[in-house]
């Protein structure tokens, strides 16, 4: 089992380099899609490889030159990546504009670095039928520059397939997850994120054969869990969480059961229906994701009563539901969609006594030692 998670966390920290094996291997194209909500499956059926672009969470020199130094890590550790030339195999960039920040940072970069296809997708913010029509206009547009590009055209049977082989992969993820909450500490959080990772830059179909065994082999795991505190972990909207900030929590005695990252319940709690027409079916998947702070409702803003938190609702169900003890909030530093939510998300925890602690990651979050005390204060109040 340690084998194959370790296998693929090594395929995630190669991705730039995977995409050359690949290019080299099979002559295709690659897409890199900037998190989160891209239509990869359209890029799939297109003929090409979708990979999900995910910055280094390492220092950033170059990037703070060209973009505003209270751009989040996720955004300045994507363009940092792009000036240290590790995009340069990619054949195209697209992006679904979730937020101010990607929208900024993807007109910068339409200006510094062109390439063969570049898509910017845009996507309603107010989630309820109105939207319905604009949506399906966008993935028709996106539909239309990929057979462009590609000069394939995508047909609702080659739509569909893809549709199936990544909904497989969502079905298979899901399945490993379901282990993690039912089998507390078999899997790290933190190898957990990476596997997840791999799939997003891995050809589906050679990633879901490695997922059924990974699943078979934890299956097969004599492991016996222990009695530790549960935890819930938020936040990071689409960047990867720190491992070592994941790893942290779990030596210093919690377990953590569930999340809503991106590289986690996010990519994954969803399918695409299958049947009908299938860009009419991916406007319906897209409208009804998990409930998210880079979207909008619009049912929040009116009225007097501030306190509803479609988000935070998920957030305390999921809790309840999973017979979690606690949640810990990872607020990237300089993510204004989570920041946005983050009133209403504490105090939906607090109406639903559910404790909770808030920790700043990021870049510039400061040292893991100030983060150790709060944990260990944190775990000793669950604990109690
Ligand atoms: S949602 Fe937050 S973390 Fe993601 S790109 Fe926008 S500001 Fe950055």
């Amino acid at each position: 089992m340690q084998l194959i998670l370790d296998k693929l966390k090594l395929r995630y920290s190669r991705r730039n380099t995977e995409i050359v094996k690949w290019k080299d291997n099979t002559g295709g194209k690659v897409i890199g899609c900037l998190p989160m909500y891209f239509p990869e499956e359209f890029v799939h059926a297109a003929g090409l490889l979708p990979v999900t672009l995910f910055g280094d969470n390492g220092p950033i020199a170059h990037a703070n030159r060209h973009l505003m130094t209270n751009a989040c890590g996720a955004v300045r550790g994507t363009f940092e990546d792009l000036l240290l030339g590790k995009y340069d195999a990619l054949d195209g960039v697209a992006a679904v504009l979730i937020c101010d920040q990607v929208r900024f940072f993807f007109q910068v970069w339409s200006l510094d670095h062109e390439f063969g296809f570049f898509h910017q997708m845009w996507r309603p913010f107010n989630i309820d039928q109105s939207s319905r029509p604009f949506l399906l206009n966008e993935l028709k547009r996106l539909k239309s520059a990929l057979e462009e590009f590609t000069g394939n055209a995508i047909t609702p049977g080659k739509l569909c397939g893809s549709i199936r082989l990544f909904n497989e992969t969502r079905s298979l993820m899901r399945a490993l997850n379901d282990i993690r909450k039912t089998r507390p500490g078999l899997l790290k959080a933190s190898d957990l994120v990476k596997a997840i990772a791999a799939g997003m830059i891995m050809p589906k179909e050679e990633y879901n054969s490695i997922l059924k065994e990974l699943i078979t082999q934890t299956r097969d795991s004599d492991y016996e869990s222990g009695e530790k505190p549960k935890v819930m972990v938020c936040g990071h909207p689409c960047g990867m969480p720190e491992e070592e900030i994941l790893d942290l929590i779990e030596e210093m005695g919690a377990v953590i059961v569930g999340d809503d990252f991106f590289t986690g319940s996010r990519y994954f709690s969803v399918d695409v229906p299958c049947s009908g027409d299938p860009v009419e079916a991916y406007a319906d998947f897209l409208l009804n994701l998990i409930p998210c702070t880079t979207y909008h409702y619009p049912q929040n803003w009116i009225g007097q009563d501030r306190s509803l938190s479609t988000y935070g609702d998920y957030v305390a169900d999921y809790v309840r539901e999973n017979g979690i003890q606690g949640v810990i909030l990872l607020r990237e530093m300089y993510c204004d969609p989570f920041d946005l939510e983050f009133v209403m998300l504490k105090r939906k925890l607090e109406e639903r006594n559910i404790a909770h602690i808030t920790l700043n990651t990021g870049h510039e979050a400061g040292s893991l030692e100030t983060q150790r005390t709060r944990i260990q204060g944190y775990l000793e109040m669950l604990s109690c």
